[in-house]
This record gives C-alpha cells, structure tokens and sequence, in this order.
C-alpha cells in the first residue's frame, strides 16, 4: 500500500509561511506530477513528506496513519534527488546494496534484492563497474536503484532528470514510466519539463506561492486551465 494524505499542511521558516496550508489525496500506486515556479514550495512539500523537513501544522499520513512525527527510515519512502551522490570508489552491486547494509539486512536477502533492482533498471551487465565508468543515465539508474532496493511504498522525485541532456531525458522518462508499472509503488514527481508533467502524470498538482493552484489530469489541466498561470504552463493560452 502507499495512499497518501495531506491535511491543510504548512511550513514557516522564521516568520516567512512558505506552504500555505496544501490538502491531497494520492491513491495508492499513483503517479503524481508537482509543478510550479522555482521557490513555491515543490521540495519544501516532498521533504515533509519525507520526513527530512518539519511540519508546522497540518498532517501527512501515509495508508491512514499520522506520520508527522515518524522517523524518515520508519515511513516507507525513498526521495531520489536531481544531484546524486554516488560511492566512486564502490561498485554499482555496493552503491545499490549500501542502504541495506546500513539496515543491517542479510548477505542473501541484499543479493536477491541488488538483482532484483538491477533487473528492473538493466544494470545487471554492470554491476562490478565504477560510477566513473558509467554514463550519465547509467549513474540516474544507479541513484535511483539505491532508492528502490529497500521497496519503499512511496518514491520521492525532485527533478531527478534536469541535470541530464535532452535525448537522456527522454529515454529516462520512458524507464521510470516503465519502473512505476513494474513496481505499482505510488510516485511523486516534481519537474518544472512540460513534456514530463503531461506524459507521465495520472494527475498533475500545480503549485503557486505555497498553495496548490489546480490538480487535475494532463487532459483536464489542458482544457480547463484554471487561471493563466496553468494555462501558460500546460500550454494551452485559451
Ligand atoms: P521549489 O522547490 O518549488 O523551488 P522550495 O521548496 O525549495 O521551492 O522553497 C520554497 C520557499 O522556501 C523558497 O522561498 C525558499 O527560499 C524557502 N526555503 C526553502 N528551504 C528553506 C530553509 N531551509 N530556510 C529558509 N527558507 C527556505
Ligand atoms: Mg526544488
């Protein structure tokens, strides 16, 4: 399971309200697009989901239980972040098995589950090589296989493809469609590319100054933009 539930949340740095009192509900096995201006909150919202940021009203719960106070390990998520940082001087099998060794798993249930991420990702032929042998894309799958070897039921992605080039990201876009059939984990995704936000999205989420603008599907936000600022954004001026 992976439903999800935001309740009126909000986030203050200092005196400075930057999450404005947000509500959502995700299905399980959703896949959720963020979008919206730099600085409106997008990771500010996912990091609260995750646990690395706190929350200072509202709630977040995940499959109907409060989670606001739970440790980020405790929640059954993985966040995939746009600069990752890989072990260089460990293998691609080491890089994706490191956090179950931190959980302290055993030798036979991290190589099932090393394999089994790498199959999804298709680094099986690669993974006695080194970051520095590997590609760009290669190096997101890695990243990204670190995150799914521990079978979280919620994934975390904060513009894991902006650092990459436009053919990479095409094909990375087809992969982690593909990922999210395989693994029917919900997913959260936060991109500011419209070609992303439209094809991947079940449901996009905009955001707008700390507040959720419109959420809708790709179809829905393109012929009924709420307001310009979604209408500039998907792409339809009407
Ligand atoms: P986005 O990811 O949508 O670009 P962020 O969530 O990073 O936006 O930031 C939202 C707002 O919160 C911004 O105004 C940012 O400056 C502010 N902010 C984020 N993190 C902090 C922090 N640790 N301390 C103070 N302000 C922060
Ligand atoms: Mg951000």
């Amino acid at each position: 399971m992976g439903q999800l539930q935001l309740e009126n949340v909000r986030k203050s740095f200092g005196n400075a309200e930057v999450i404005k009192g947000v509500s959502l509900d995700i299905a399980d096995g959703e896949f959720v697009v963020f979008v919206g201006p730099s600085g409106c909150g997008k990771s500010t919202l996912l990091r609260m989901i995750a646990g690395l940021e706190e929350i200072t009203d509202g709630t977040v719960s995940i499959d109907g239980t409060v989670v606001n106070t739970l440790a980020p390990v405790k929640r059954g998520i993985a966040m995939v972040f746009q600069s990752y940082a890989l072990y260089p001087h460990m293998s691609v099998y080491e890089n994706i098995a490191f956090p179950l060794r931190v959980d302290k798993m055993s030798k036979d249930e991290v190589e099932t589950r090393v394999r089994r991420a790498s199959g999804i990702l298709q680094l099986d032929e690669r993974l006695q090589h080194k970051p520095g042998q590997l590609s760009g894309g290669q190096r997101q799958r890695v990243a990204i296989g670190r995150a799914i070897v521990r079978e979280p039921k919620v994934f975390l992605f904060d513009e894991p493809l902006s650092n990459l080039d436009a053919a990479l990201r095409a094909e990375m876009r087809v992969e982690l469609s593909k990922l999210h059939g395989d693994l029917g984990a919900t997913m959260i995704y936060v991109t500011h590319d419209q070609v992303e936000a439209m094809t991947m999205a079940d449901r996009i989420v905009v955001l707008d100054g700390g507040i959720v603008s419109q959420v809708g599907t790709p179809l829905e936000l393109y012929h009924k933009p709420r307001n310009l600022f979604v209408a500039g954004f998907i792409g339809n001026p009407k």
